[in-house]
C-alpha cells in the first residue's frame, strides 16, 4: 500500500515571518494526524527558518528547485547539498512554471534530479500537458516524453524514493481541476510508463501526486482514485485550514 503524501508548493510567496507563522499554524493543525505524509516547500530563502520551526513535527520540508551542478560557478543557483543542509528532504523539479518562464527542458531537469538524488533529496518530478496538448489528444505523448526524457538521463535507480506529480498545466492556479476520472486515467498511464522503465514493483511503490487547483472540497474525490497517491497543492497550501483539510481527506 502506498502511503499518501500531501505536498504544499508555497511558490514565491511570503516574507520570513509569514513562512514561519504558516509553518507553525500547520504544525498545530496537523498534530496527531496519522496515515499521511506531508511536506511544505517554501522559497529557498525561508528553508532553514521553516525547517527549524518544524523540527519537532511530522511535517517535512522541501525546496522548489536545486541546481544542475555541484557547488561552484553557478551564480544565482542553489546547490542540492545546500538545500539538504538547510533541512529539506524533498525538492520540486520540472514544475510547469519553471518550464514556461525559465525554459527548463528534460536535459536540465534530469541534471537537477541527478544532483538532488546525489544529495539524498527526494525529487518531486512534475509533468503535465498544456490545454493545447490535451485538446490535440497529446496528453499521454506529452507526459511520456517528459518522464522518459528525464529517466533516460538518470541511472537505473530512476527517481529513487522520489515521486511524480501529474500537474495538467491548464489546471494550475486556474481553479479548473481535472475530474477524478481524468486524473486517474493519466495517473494509470504514468504508472504504466514507470513500470516499463523501472519494473512493476518499483512502479507500484512509487507515489504519483495530482496537482492543479486541488482544494478541500475536491480533494476527497481525487484522492479516492486508485493511482492518485496524494497531492501537490499550490494556492490552497498557503492557508493552514485548507492544507490541513486536504491532509485530513487523504
Ligand atoms: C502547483 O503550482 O503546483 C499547483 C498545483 O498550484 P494550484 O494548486 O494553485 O493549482
Amino acid at each position: 500500500m502506498r502511503r499518501p503524501l500531501i505536498a504544499g508548493n508555497w511558490k514565491m510567496n511570503g516574507l520570513s515571518a509569514d513562512a514561519v507563522a504558516l509553518a507553525g499554524a500547520l504544525r498545530d493543525r496537523l498534530d496527531g494526524l496519522e496515515g499521511v505524509d506531508r511536506v511544505v516547500c517554501p522559497p529557498h530563502i525561508h528553508l532553514a527558518a521553516v525547517a527549524g520551526e518544524l523540527a519537532q513535527s511530522a511535517i517535512a520540508v522541501g525546496a522548489q528547485n536545486c541546481a544542475d551542478a555541484p557547488q561552484g560557478a553557478r551564480t544565482g543557483e542553489v546547490a542540492a547539498d545546500m538545500v539538504a543542509d538547510a533541512g529539506a528532504r524533498y525538492v520540486i523539479l520540472g514544475h510547469s512554471e519553471r518550464r514556461q518562464y525559465y525554459g527548463e527542458d528534460e536535459a536540465l531537469i534530469a541534471a537537477r534530479c541527478g544532483q538532488a538524488l546525489a544529495a539524498g533529496l527526494r525529487p518531486i518530478l512534475c509533468v503535465g500537458e498544456t490545454l493545447e496538448a490535451r485538446e490535440g489528444d497529446r496528453t499521454e505523448a506529452t507526459v511520456a516524453e517528459q518522464i522518459h526524457g528525464v529517466l533516460d538521463r538518470l541511472g537505473a535507480e530512476g527517481l529513487g524514493e522520489g515521486v511524480v506529480a501529474y500537474e495538467p498545466v491548464w489546471a494550475i492556479g486556474t481553479g479548473r481541476t481535472a475530474t477524478a476520472e481524468q486524473a486517474q486515467q493519466v495517473h494509470g498511464f504514468i504508472r504504466g510508463q514507470l513500470a516499463e522503465r523501472l519494473g512493476g514493483s518499483a512502479a507500484d511503490a512509487m507515489r504519483i501526486l495530482y496537482g492543479g487547483s486541488m482544494k478541500a472540497d475536491n480533494a476527497e474525490a481525487l484522492l479516492a482514485q486508485p493511482d492518485v497517491d496524494g497531492g501537490l497543492i499550490g494556492g490552497a497550501s498557503l492557508q493552514a485550514d485548507s492544507f490541513a483539510a486536504i491532509c485530513a481527506a487523504a
